[in-house]
C-alpha cells in the first residue's frame, strides 16, 4: 500500500486555494484521517466557500436575514476616526454624537442610542430603565421574532418582572390601567412578523401614553417616518399600517426601540431613541458598553441617516430597490437575453409587513437550477416556483445583471 503523503505535502499542494496554510493543514489531517486525500481539495472548497463574501440575492426578498438584511456601503480603508474625540475642545467626545444624534433629528425624538441590534436595544431598555420592576404588556405582543427571540425571554433576562394584561386577539385600556400605577414601565410590541385579522383590538400608544408609566414601543423594522418624505411618490401601497418611529414618539412613546438594518435600510445596529433623560440612563447602563458598535458600523449607519436627513431615498439602497419600477425591472429581464421574462412578487422580508408584497420583475428558466447557481462565483440565491428557477431582479443591483445572465446561461446550457 502507498504511504499517504505527509500533512505537510498535501497542505502545500493546496496552496493555489488562497487560505492561509493553518486551514490548508487543518484539511490536510481531515482528509488524511478520513482515509481519502483525494477528497482534500474539494474539503479546502468548502471552507472558502463557507468565508463571508457578497452574494448576489435574486430571491425577491429585499431583507433576506440570511444575506445580512439591507445592504450597505462600507467605507474601509485603515484609517482613524473622531469616534469618540470631540474635535472642536480636543476633549473626550460622545459616540451618540453622529450617527445617534442624526438618527434622533430624523425620528423627531430628543435623544438617541445606537446599540448591535433591536434585540439589544429592547434588552438594554429593559434593564436599564425596569431594574427588576414590573413591565406591563398585552397578550397580544408577547411575540417570538424569530432567531429565538421571544419578548417574555427577553424581559426574564433583562430582570424584569413580566405583567400580562388583556388576550391573545383583544386587548383594552381599562386592562393596562388596572395595573399600570405600580408599572416601572409599559412595553408595546409590534407583531412583526404575523397579523392578527377579525374580532381584535389593541391599544394605540396614543393612549398608553396617559396612564403614567413610560411606554417604551418596540416598533421593529425601524420605519423612520410614516410619510416617507424620501420617496418622490410618498409611502408605497405595501408600507399599510407599518409602525413609524416619528409618529411613535409623536404619539408620546418615551422611548422606541428598531432594527437599523430592516426598514431603515443600514447596517446591523439597534437604535433607541425618545426622551433625552431616559436615553442617557439606558447608555450609562453598564450593559450598554457590552453592546455598543464600532466606527463601521456607526459610519454606515451615518450615512443612512444623512440620506433620510437630505430625503434622499435613492442613496439608500434597500429603498432605491424598493421603489424601482415594474417597467424596469422587466426591461432589465429582457436585456438578459435568456429564459422567459416573468411577472413575480417580491416581499419585502425582515420578518416585517407579513403578507404584502411588492409587485416585481425577473427571468424564468426551466428546471431547479439553485444548487449550481449558490455554486457560481459570486453565488446567485434563486427560487425554484413550479419547477422553474426564478431570479427576481428587484434585489439585485443593476450592475450584477450582466453576472447573473452569465451564471444562468451556464445553468442552462
Ligand atoms: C426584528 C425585531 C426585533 C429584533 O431585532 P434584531 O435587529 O433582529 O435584533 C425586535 N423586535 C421586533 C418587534 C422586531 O420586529
Amino acid at each position: 500500500m502507498e504511504r499517504p503523503p505527509s500533512v505537510d505535502a498535501l497542505a502545500r499542494d493546496l496552496a493555489d486555494t488562497g487560505l492561509p496554510h493553518p486551514l490548508l493543514v487543518d484539511v490536510a489531517r481531515e482528509a488524511i484521517a478520513a482515509g481519502d486525500v483525494a477528497s482534500a481539495r474539494d474539503r479546502a472548497d468548502s471552507v472558502a466557500t463557507a468565508l463571508l463574501r457578497p452574494v448576489i440575492n435574486a430571491t425577491g426578498v429585499l431583507l433576506h436575514t440570511n444575506l445580512g438584511r439591507a445592504p450597505v456601503a462600507v467605507h474601509t480603508e485603515a484609517r482613524y476616526t473622531n469616534l469618540e474625540l470631540d474635535l472642536a475642545s480636543g476633549r473626550r467626545g460622545s459616540r451618540s454624537a453622529h450617527a445617534a444624534a442624526l438618527l434622533a433629528r430624523a425620528a423627531g425624538a430628543e435623544a438617541a442610542l445606537v446599540v448591535n441590534n433591536g434585540a439589544a436595544a429592547l434588552l438594554l431598555v429593559l434593564t436599564a430603565l425596569a431594574n427588576g420592576g414590573d413591565v406591563v404588556v398585552s397578550r397580544g405582543e408577547l411575540v417570538e421574532i424569530g432567531g429565538g427571540f421571544r419578548i417574555p425571554e427577553v424581559l426574564a433576562a433583562s430582570g424584569a418582572r413580566l405583567v400580562e394584561v388583556g388576550t391573545t386577539n383583544r386587548t383594552r385600556l381599562t386592562d393596562y390601567s388596572g395595573v399600570a400605577v405600580d408599572a416601572a414601565l409599559i412595553l408595546k410590541v409590534h407583531q412583526s412578523n404575523y397579523r392578527m385579522e377579525g374580532f381584535v383590538h389593541s391599544v394605540p400608544v396614543r393612549d398608553l401614553a396617559g396612564l403614567g408609566p413610560a411606554v417604551v414601543a418596540d416598533i421593529g423594522s425601524g420605519l423612520l417616518d410614516a410619510a416617507c418624505p424620501w420617496l418622490v411618490g410618498g409611502p408605497p401601497p405595501w408600507l399599510r399600517d407599518e409602525p413609524a418611529a416619528r409618529q411613535t414618539v409623536a404619539e408620546g412613546a418615551a422611548l422606541v426601540t428598531f432594527s437599523g438594518d430592516k426598514l431603515l435600510g443600514g447596517p446591523q445596529a439597534g437604535v433607541i431613541a425618545g426622551r433625552r433623560d431616559l436615553v442617557d440612563r439606558c447608555a450609562r447602563h453598564p450593559l450598554a458598553r457590552a453592546l455598543r458598535p464600532g466606527a463601521l458600523v456607526l459610519g454606515a449607519l451615518q450615512e443612512t441617516a444623512l440620506a433620510y436627513l437630505r430625503r434622499d431615498g435613492q442613496a439608500i439602497p434597500f429603498w432605491r430597490m424598493a421603489s424601482v419600477s415594474v417597467e424596469e425591472l422587466r426591461a432589465r429581464a429582457a436585456a438578459m437575453v435568456l429564459g422567459e421574462v416573468v411577472s413575480c412578487q417580491s416581499v419585502p422580508g425582515g420578518g416585517s409587513l407579513p403578507g404584502l408584497t411588492i409587485p416585481s420583475a425577473g427571468v424564468a428558466v426551466g428546471g431547479d437550477h439553485t444548487a449550481a447557481l449558490r455554486a457560481h462565483d459570486p453565488p446567485v440565491v434563486a427560487r425554484v416556483e413550479d419547477g422553474r428557477t426564478v431570479c427576481d431582479l428587484r434585489a439585485v443591483d443593476p450592475s450584477d445583471d450582466v453576472v447573473l445572465g452569465k451564471a444562468l446561461a451556464a445553468c442552462v446550457s
